[in-house]
C-alpha cells in the first residue's frame, strides 16, 4: 500500500487551532498539503478571538517541514478564507468545515441567541466557505469537502437543541451538495466525530476525553479528501477507533389503495406495520424512496 499523498493539494481546515480541527490539519500537512489553518480564536461558547490558537498550529506544521498559512477570520467570513488560500497558492482543493462552537442548555432555557449563534457559526459558517470554494472546485474539476456534524444531530440529545438542528442540517446540506458536485468530480461526505477537546472535557470524565484522542478521527477525514476516495455523500461516526458509515432505514410499512379517503383510525390500525422493522429497506436516493408512491399511483389508474 503505496502513502496517501496531497503534494500540490490545497486544504482549508476551519476551527483547526485546536482539537479534531487541529489534528486534521497536521495530518493533511504532514502528507505534503498547503493547509489554511483557519481559527478565530474564541472561546467554547463563541466568545472573543485571538490569532495564537492558529498561529501556533502552523508553526507546528512548519517545525515539522510542512507548508501552511494562518487565517482569523470568522467562517461566517468564509469568502475571505477561500481568498486566502487563493492568494497564497492559486487553488482550493478541499474544504474541511469543522469549526464550531457550543450554547448548551435545555430548550425551555435555550434564547434566541443560543439559537442564532449555533446556527450562525456551524450552518452559516459552512455554508459561507462552502459556496466560496464551489465555483472554483466545479471550475477544477475536483473538490473535497467534508462536514462535521454530531451524534448529537442524529439522535438528539439534551440540552442540545440549537446544536442538533445545525448538526443534522449539515448532513442534508452534504447530501445535496453529493448530488450536485459528483459530475465535476466535487465530493461531499460528513463525519460525526467523537473525540476529547474543549467541547466535550465538560460532558465526559477526564479519563475518557484524554484516552478519545482527535488523531483517531483524522485518519478518515484524509482518506475522505484523498483523490483516489471516490466516497460522496456519506455519513460516518468516528473516533475511540470505531469508524462506521451510516444510513436510511424504512420499514415496509402500509400501503393503502387510493381514491378513497384514509381515516385516523386505520392509520391507528396499522401502526404495527407501519413501525415494524422486520421488512425494512434502505433508500439510497429521492427516486429510490418515492418508488411505492408512484407504483400505489399507477395501480390507482
Ligand atoms: P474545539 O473547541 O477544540 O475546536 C473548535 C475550534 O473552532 C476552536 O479552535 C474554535 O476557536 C474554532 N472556532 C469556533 N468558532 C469559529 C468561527 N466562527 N470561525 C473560525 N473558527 C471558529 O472543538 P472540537 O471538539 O475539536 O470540535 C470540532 C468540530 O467537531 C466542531 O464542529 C464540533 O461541533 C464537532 N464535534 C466534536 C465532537 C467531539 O467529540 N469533540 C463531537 C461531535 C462533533
Amino acid at each position: 500500500m503505496s502513502d496517501l499523498r496531497f503534494d500540490n493539494r490545497v486544504a482549508i481546515v476551519t476551527g483547526a487551532g485546536n482539537g479534531l480541527g487541529r489534528s486534521h490539519a497536521l495530518l493533511l500537512a504532514s502528507r505534503g498539503c498547503k493547509v489554511v489553518v483557519n481559527d478565530l480564536g474564541g472561546g467554547a461558547t463563541g466568545s472573543g478571538k485571538s490569532s495564537a490558537a492558529a498561529d501556533q498550529v502552523v508553526a507546528d506544521i512548519k517545525a515539522a517541514g510542512g507548508e501552511a498559512v494562518a487565517n482569523y477570520d470568522s467562517v461566517e467570513d468564509g469568502a475571505k478564507i477561500v481568498q486566502q488560500a487563493l492568494d497564497t497558492w492559486k487553488r482550493i482543493d478541499i474544504v474541511v468545515n469543522n469549526a464550531g462552537i457550543l450554547r448548551d442548555t435545555s430548550f425551555q432555557k435555550m434564547s434566541p441567541e443560543d439559537w442564532d449563534l449555533i446556527y450562525r457559526v456551524h450552518v452559516l459558517g459552512s455554508f459561507r466557505v462552502t459556496k466560496a470554494a464551489w465555483d472554483h472546485m466545479r471550475d477544477a474539476g475536483y473538490g473535497r469537502i467534508l462536514f462535521t456534524a454530531s451524534a448529537a444531530g442524529i439522535y438528539g440529545n439534551f440540552g442540545q437543541a440549537n446544536y442538533a438542528m445545525a448538526k443534522l442540517g449539515l448532513v442534508g446540506f452534504s447530501n445535496t451538495l453529493a448530488i450536485e458536485g459528483k459530475k465535476k468530480n466535487v465530493l461531499s461526505n460528513t463525519i460525526a466525530p467523537i473525540a476529547g477537546s474543549r467541547l466535550t472535557e465538560t460532558i465526559l470524565p477526564k479519563d475518557i476525553t484524554d484516552a478519545l484522542k482527535p488523531e483517531y478521527v483524522s485518519p478518515l477525514v484524509a482518506w475522505l479528501c484523498h483523490e483516489s476516495c471516490e466516497e460522496t455523500g456519506g455519513l460516518f461516526e468516528v473516533g475511540g477507533g470505531l469508524f462506521t458509515k451510516l444510513r436510511w432505514e424504512r420499514t415496509e410499512g402500509k400501503l393503502f389503495k387510493l381514491g378513497r379517503a384514509i381515516s385516523p383510525e386505520q392509520v391507528q390500525k396499522a401502526w404495527g406495520a407501519i413501525t415494524d422493522f422486520g421488512k425494512a429497506t434502505h433508500p439510497t436516493d429521492i427516486t429510490n424512496s418515492m418508488q411505492p408512491v408512484l407504483g400505489n399511483l399507477q395501480s390507482k389508474s
